[in-house]
């Protein structure tokens, strides 16, 4: 019998791999359906989220749907927007403050038997440094964004949402002015238009939908 996406969550949130390592212990967290059109590809759960269940629900959060330009409505329509971290449990503080890694054997375990089950996704979110790098390859966070037009319109790489970015968004203008317009724009055309005609990583769709939006072009 073939994998289906109810079970390998199932399995992935009943997963203990490195209980020995996580100081508040497994607590798995992700929002999956085979029909969700875009996938946020995240860090890894904060206290808050081990705490209730429910991720991004802070300021991050906050932060991240404005950047998508949706409310909370819609992004925690678990239909239509997936969000699988790269590490689904909450991994620890570093010694010297701040968030631990990601635990590495996470994604390697997971998201190899979770994306193929999730065929609808048009658009993917790679929030953060540890996403970037896993889908697109090491170096600079901010060189990956900056270069965001050239992993469209399958991908597209953001900087992690925390209070941090705001001194980093004033030092790069072109992500308010430029980067954050097209990115709502193709997440509400992803959720909202009939594009489940095209591949994925087809760009003839974006085009149309692009060319439809601004008159005279
Ligand atoms: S972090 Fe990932 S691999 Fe480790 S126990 Fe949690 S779900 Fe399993």
């Amino acid at each position: 019998m073939g994998d289906t996406l109810e079970r390998a969550a199932a399995a992935a949130r009943a997963c203990t791999l490195c209980a020995a390592e996580l100081p508040l212990g497994p607590r798995p967290i992700l929002r999956v359906s085979p029909t969700v059109r875009v996938l946020i590809i995240s860090q890894a759960p904060g206290t808050k989220a081990h705490a209730s269940g429910v991720p991004w629900e802070d300021r991050s959060g906050e932060r991240l749907r404005r950047w998508m330009g949706i409310g909370p409505e819609i992004f925690y329509d678990e239909t239509r927007i997936a969000i699988m971290p790269m590490g689904l449990c909450y991994p620890g503080r570093l010694p010297k403050g701040g968030d631990a890694p990601p635990m590495p054997i996470c994604a390697p375990t997971w998201h190899p038997r979770l994306l193929p089950l999730m065929p609808a996704v048009r658009l993917t979110l790679l929030v953060g440094s540890y996403a970037i790098a896993r889908a697109i390859g090491r170096g600079s966070m901010t060189a990956h964004v900056q270069a965001w037009r050239g992993r469209l319109p399958a991908r597209l790489p953001l900087p992690h949402p925390s209070w941090r970015t705001e001194e980093w968004e004033r030092r790069n203008p072109w992500f308010t002015a430029d980067l954050l317009p097209d990115l709502r724009a193709r997440v509400r055309a992803v959720l909202d238009s009939g594009v489940d005609a095209m591949a994925p990583g087809e760009c003839a769709w974006w085009e149309q939908v692009k060319g439809a939006a601004e008159p005279g072009t």
